[in-house]
């Protein structure tokens, strides 16, 4: 059985105060409810990763980055590295996010890189993949999935597969308002599975969680969660409202 995750980007939202407050608040809710049926995980902006796992860090939140650089150390001004991240407590680290992809131009290349850094820096990896809209409407949106997952990830031994959580989502629903239905995403998800499996073996593909992201709210986050090949979600702009975020983390 694998757990479900419920993680929340931030994104470049809230200040050291709020983002204090929020985390704050998710830790106090969690920490009344049963352990081991769902992760939730916070994934603030780097500035305040020390100071929310000061909130976070006796109760069962998790903690993640947003991003990491693609070089271990050195004269790299304003870069953070997959180490330092790490170094402030958090487990996670969110790699090739599609505004990363996008307006920073990181290529799958690059992606690989900063996947094995974080690993060997002993993060766990949300590696994210997924098609724009134009891709979808030419019906290319497996291959391209497929070839961000070949390029971006599967040089990682079996060993560190076990440190990777894989979130699609299509960018087309990114901040949008739009959602894939229950059955694209299961249709995606499901792919993605067996194409694990093809290369690590059923083992892993059964025990790797996939997570759907894109305009998931507590209205829509159920029905999402309820296909066999959803582990949880992804969550952008509900991940900033305590009602939201908690509301989502219900529905799993
Ligand atoms: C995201 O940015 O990862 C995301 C899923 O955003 P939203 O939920 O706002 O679509």
């Amino acid at each position: 059985m694998r757990k479900k995750i419920v993680a929340g980007n931030w994104k470049m939202n809230m200040d050291l105060a709020e983002g204090i407050k929020l985390a704050g608040s998710i830790d106090k809710y969690f920490s009344e409810k049963p352990a081991e049926k769902v992760t939730v995980i916070l994934c603030p902006p780097f500035i305040h990763l020390a100071g929310v796992h000061e909130v976070l860090k006796h109760g069962r939140v998790a903690l993640g980055a947003q991003n990491c650089a693609a070089e271990a150390s050195g004269a790299f001004t304003g870069e953070v590295s997959a180490w330092m991240v790490k170094s402030t407590g958090a487990e996670y680290v969110i790699i090739g996010h599609s505004e990363r992809r996008s307006y920073y131009h990181e290529d799958d290349k690059l992606l690989n890189k900063k996947t094995l850094l974080a690993i060997n820096s002993g993060l766990k990896v949300i590696f994210c993949c997924g098609e724009v809209l134009k891709e979808r409407e030419d019906k290319k949106h497996f291959i391209i999935v497929k070839r961000q997952l070949e390029e971006g990830l599967f040089s990682l031994t079996s060993e560190q597969m076990d440190r990777i959580v894989i979130a699609y989502e299509p960018v087309w629903a990114i901040g949008t308002g739009l959602t894939a239905s229950p059955e694209q995403a299961q249709e995606m998800h499901k792919y993605i599975r067996d194409l694990v499996k093809e290369k690590y073996g059923s083992d892993c593909s059964k025990k790797l969680p996939i997570l759907y992201g894109g305009s998931c709210k507590p209205s829509n986050a159920k029905e999402i969660f309820s296909k066999p090949d959803v582990d949880g979600g992804l969550i952008g702009g509900a991940a900033l409202k305590r009602e939201d975020f908690v509301g989502i983390i219900e529905a799993v």
